[in-house]
């Protein structure tokens, strides 16, 4: 009989889910993408100022994985976007250490320095990372990166490094981040190797070609990237109503969705759960509240970006844009000079274009402002962090992103294994809530979770 699979979740997790699907499962099972939003994507979406495409949620994403190319070139190249993919310009990017622009020290691991010669200035070594005849990681145990590197390299290198540069992808601190799951080259390293230096340097040495550009973006932005996705899929798309209540039946799964007055029901065969933990826990109460649990625990952090559009010839420093460590105690934690990073958007010649991450995590509050006080905030934050005032944008937007990025606590990895374990078969997790925030961690996970599933339909 033909089968029904339901995606829940139309973010790239689930969308790599919906396309895996369609490879591996015989002709005519139906695929169903449930997005609760107007559109399909979830965190990626390309927005538009002064003419051009501005990412309003993920910007690029790694380009190289372990066999190679990353999951996500891989995903892209397979939905015949490979000529679309370009890369940015060699143009170094900086930290602001007590307000000023730094260039951020060559040869780290997100800030983890292996050549402890290279660090100048930035930040001063005061721990001591000795040998004491065992690995710095015990097998099977997890530990917060900023606790790994406080107590070999002292405070300032975490402080100063490792936060804004995880901080420039988790939004959050390293002293609650976990190695296993934010840098699992450095946790595999260091379950071998005796002194951090050690482990950075084996895990720098294990990582496949160097010389290919560390990150990849799609010419007319990733909201191609989702549409192509979509397209590849061949799934029916239900947009606009959240799935409220999954329950098993003899046979397969239940979903109820759509509003209280009017609730509807759909019958399938399998469940891909690809939505954030707060959802995923709620979705899977009435299946195992022990999976619920696990899941719940999850955090996040909330952060809204700030895209301005300046005149033609604002100046700004030589940079792709800096990195702010949360001991400078702005709101900006990072910037992007996005016309200037990103070649293929032909220059600064109509609009030269920042944008700006604002809040870190447990700082939700300060980001209750106005989109207009946000933007003056943003504006005069980033004139002190370049030290000249920039001058009014000629078009902006603030795009809001509350519990944006997950907060992945030591343990993180245990507790998903741990969840999936109560599961039947027919329903799999997905997504930045169980394996990681980078998008190429959310296709290969999209993709792992549509061959769990589909075994269980040949069953
Ligand atoms: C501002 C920002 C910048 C980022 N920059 C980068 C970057 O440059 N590079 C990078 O690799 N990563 C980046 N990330 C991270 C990356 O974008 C995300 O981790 C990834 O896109 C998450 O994909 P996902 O499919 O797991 O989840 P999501 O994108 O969150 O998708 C889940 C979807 O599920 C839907 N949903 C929730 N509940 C229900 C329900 N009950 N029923 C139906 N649908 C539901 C949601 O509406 C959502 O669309 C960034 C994230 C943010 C917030």
């Amino acid at each position: 009989m033909r089968k029904r699979v339901a995606v829940i979740g139309g973010g790239i997790a689930g969308l790599a889910a919906a396309v895996r699907l369609r490879d591996l499962t015989p002709p005519g099972t139906e695929i169903i993408v449930y997005e609760q939003g107007g559109v399909l994507g979830g965190k990626l979406r390309t927005g538009e100022l002064a003419g051009l495409p501005v990412e309003r949620g993920a910007e690029s994403f790694l380009t190289s994985g372990p066999g190679g190319d990353s999951p996500a070139v891989a995903f892209a190249r397979h939905l015949g976007l490979g000529d679309a993919l370009v890369h940015p310009a060699t143009v170094p990017a900086a930290l602001s250490i007590t307000g000023r622009l730094t260039p951020i020290p060559a040869g780290t691991l997100v800030g983890v320095p292996g050549d402890l010669t290279k660090l100048g200035d930035v930040a001063h070594v005061t721990g001591a990372d000795r040998d004491e005849g065992r690995p710095l990681l015990a097998a099977g145990a997890d530990i917060a990166v900023g606790e790994l590197v406080r107590a070999r390299y002292g405070e300032e290198v975490v402080d100063r490094l490792v936060d804004p540069m995880l901080g420039g992808v988790y939004a959050g601190r390293a002293d609650r981040l976990s190695l296993e799951v934010t840098m699992p080259q450095l946790a595999a390293t260091a379950r071998v190797e005796h002194t951090l230096q050690a482990a950075v340097r084996a895990a720098q040495s294990a990582r496949t070609r160097p010389a290919a550009p560390v990150f990849t973006a799609v010419d007319g932005g990733m909201s191609r990237l989702v549409a192509a996705a979509a397209a590849a899929s061949g799934a029916r798309i239900s947009l606009g109503l959240p799935v409220r209540d999954l329950s098993r039946t003899t046979h397969g799964w239940r979903l109820l969705l759509g509003p209280v007055p009017a609730p509807q029901t759909d019958d399938v065969d399998a469940v891909v759960l690809a939505v954030p933990a707060k959802p995923a826990s709620r979705l899977l109460a009435a299946v195992s509240a022990e999976a619920a649990e696990a899941v719940g625990v999850l955090d996040y952090a909330s952060v809204a970006l700030a895209a301005m559009a300046l005149p033609p010839g604002t100046p700004l420093p030589e940079l792709s844009g800096f990195l702010v460590p949360p001991s400078e105690g702005t709101l900006v934690k990072a910037a992007t000079f996005f016309t200037r990073k990103w070649p293929h958007l032909g220059g600064e010649k109509d609009a030269v274009i920042v944008r700006a991450s604002l809040g870190r995590h447990g700082e939700q509050d300060r980001l209750q402002l106005t989109d207009d006080d946000l933007l003056d905030r943003a504006r005069h934050e980033l004139g002190e962090l370049i030290g000249a005032d920039l001058p009014a944008p000629v078009a902006s937007w603030i795009q809001r992103w509350g519990g944006g990025l997950p907060q992945y606590t030591p343990g993180h990895r245990d507790r998903v294994a741990f969840a999936r374990q109560q599961l039947p078969p027919g329903l799999a997790l997905a997504g930045a809530a169980f394996d990681g925030v980078g998008i190429p961690a959310c296709v290969a996970s999209g993709e792992r979770a549509a061959e769990d599933v589909s075994k269980s339909l040949e069953e």
